[in-house]
């Protein structure tokens, strides 16, 4: 998402003639766009902006700005540890910038950080996608869920779902500029349209619709809610050509009492029932997940829980992190029953080999099989050109060719499985 944004921030700086340069130290605005979902993402952001302050004193017109998820939890206080700070603006306040950047030229200081969107079309505006093969839409934004740990519903407000005509518009422009693969975006892309009053408007007949476009592309989604994920969901998937048969599925825990207390509604059996109505329906699905580590007051024995399910589900890949206290939620404050760093850390490093054991098993099972891939980059080493891309599944495979090229998709017969990724050869 926040990739996407900042495509979108520089699209709308190219209406007023700013360009992007390689060269961080030229710059005359710099803006550091930030994450907040763990505190590691948020020092991250903060120990930029201090290298930038000290920039900014032998060159006093250095525009300095911060936004995302960490401009619109601290507001004012952004200001508090980096006075030099020019432009404060929020997750809502992207498509005011136009008026930002005037104020802020005219040597104002600016925060402006609000609770409700600028209501706008955003095909207005230009977007200066970073991929050549690959392009993000943001279908909705926002997450109503509240998930105990999660600081998402404060920073990214309630969900708004964009219209699908827009979304439609957009992607259209996508196929048109000659990008392969589209990736619908939302912090909970299940509850698209719920926020309409027409009922039509879901997730499932909008993969519908963009399905019909004419041309060679694919279409992605992330990420899936468990328990929302509905039949005609499935079943859509199944019918549209153009959608891969790949679900990324954050579990977060194995055990039902530690996503009881996560907030999560569903418990471990409703998340196996989901995982095994997909895998009975498309034969070479990838199911990937998320897991966290250490939430508070969890056991040894709920932890082996989460790499009991790990394995049972055979799931694909997982991002894995440990628990990381965010202000503003109800986890945060149940300080009582932290967990020691070390544990933390020590469950993470075994969640993380049980991730790259299964992982390698998954991509053992495609030995043989002949997967599509889409060409997204070239490596040449010692005369010999690799290509790298990935199958509709998500796995990323490597192959050797000298015939094809990036953004084709090319039949490849998979013979070696890593870790990582899988190694093939091109065939007809
Ligand atoms: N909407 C998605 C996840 C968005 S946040 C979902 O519900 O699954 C991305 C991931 O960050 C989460 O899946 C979770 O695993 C991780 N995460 C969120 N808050 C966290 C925290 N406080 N500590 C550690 N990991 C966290
Ligand atoms: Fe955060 Fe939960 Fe919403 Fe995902 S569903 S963004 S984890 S609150």
């Amino acid at each position: 998402m926040n990739k996407s944004d900042s495509e979108r921030i520089a699209g709308i700086l190219s209406h007023f003639d700013y360009v992007e340069t390689d060269v961080e130290k030229e710059a005359d605005l710099l803006i550091v766009n930030t994450c907040s979902i763990r505190q590691l993402s948020a020092d991250k952001a903060y120990s930029l902006l201090g290298v930038w302050g000290k920039w900014k004193k032998t060159r006093p017109e250095l525009k300095i700005a911060i936004c995302g998820c960490v401009a619109q939890q601290d507001k004012e206080k952004v200001r508090q540890r980096a006075p030099y700070v020019d432009l404060v603006f929020g997750t809502h306040n992207i498509y005011e910038l136009p008026e930002l950047i005037k104020r802020i030229e005219n040597d104002e200081k600016v925060c402006a950080i609000t609770n409700t969107p600028v209501v706008c079309d955003q095909n207005d505006f230009k977007i200066i996608r970073k991929e050549s093969v690959n392009a993000w839409i943001p279908i909705i934004e926002g997450c109503n869920n509240f998930c105990t740990y999660c600081v998402v519903p404060f920073t990214r407000g309630r969900e708004r779902s964009r219209r699908p005509e827009e979304i439609i518009t957009e992607a259209k422009n996508i196929v048109k500029e000659g990008f392969k693969e589209i990736t619908l975006l939302g912090q909970n892309v299940d509850s698209y349209g719920k926020d309409f009053k027409d009922e039509n408007i879901t997730l499932a007949n909008l993969l519908r619709k963009l399905n019909k476009i004419e041309g060679e592309f694919r279409i992605r989604f992330v990420t899936s809610y468990p328990s929302d994920i509905t039949d005609d969901l499935i079943d859509a998937v199944e019918e549209c050509d153009k959608v891969c048969k790949y679900f990324h599925i954050p579990m977060q825990s194995g055990n039902s009492h530690i996503l009881e207390e996560m907030n999560r509604h569903y418990t471990k059996a409703k998340y196996y029932e989901i995982v095994s109505k997909i895998r009975n329906r498309f034969p070479d699905v990838a199911i990937t997940s998320d897991f966290i580590a250490g939430f508070p007051g969890e056991t040894e024995e709920e932890f082996q829980d989460t790499l009991d399910a790990i394995d049972e589900l055979e799931l694909d890949y997982s991002n894995t992190a440990a628990y990381s206290p965010r202000v503003f939620t109800k986890a945060g404050k149940m300080v009582d029953k932290f967990l020691t760093e070390e544990v933390k850390y020590e469950r993470l490093n075994r969640l993380n080999e049980k991730n790259r054991e299964v992982c390698l098993k998954s991509n053992e099972k495609f030995i043989g099989k002949t997967l599509k891939v889409l060409v997204e980059s070239k490596t040449v080493k010692d005369g010999k050109i690799t290509l790298n891309g990935r199958a509709d599944n998500n796995k990323i495979v490597h192959f050797e060719d000298t015939t094809k090229k990036i953004g084709d998709f090319v039949n490849v017969k998979i013979n070696k499985a890593q870790t990582w990724c899988l190694y093939g050869e091109p065939v007809v």
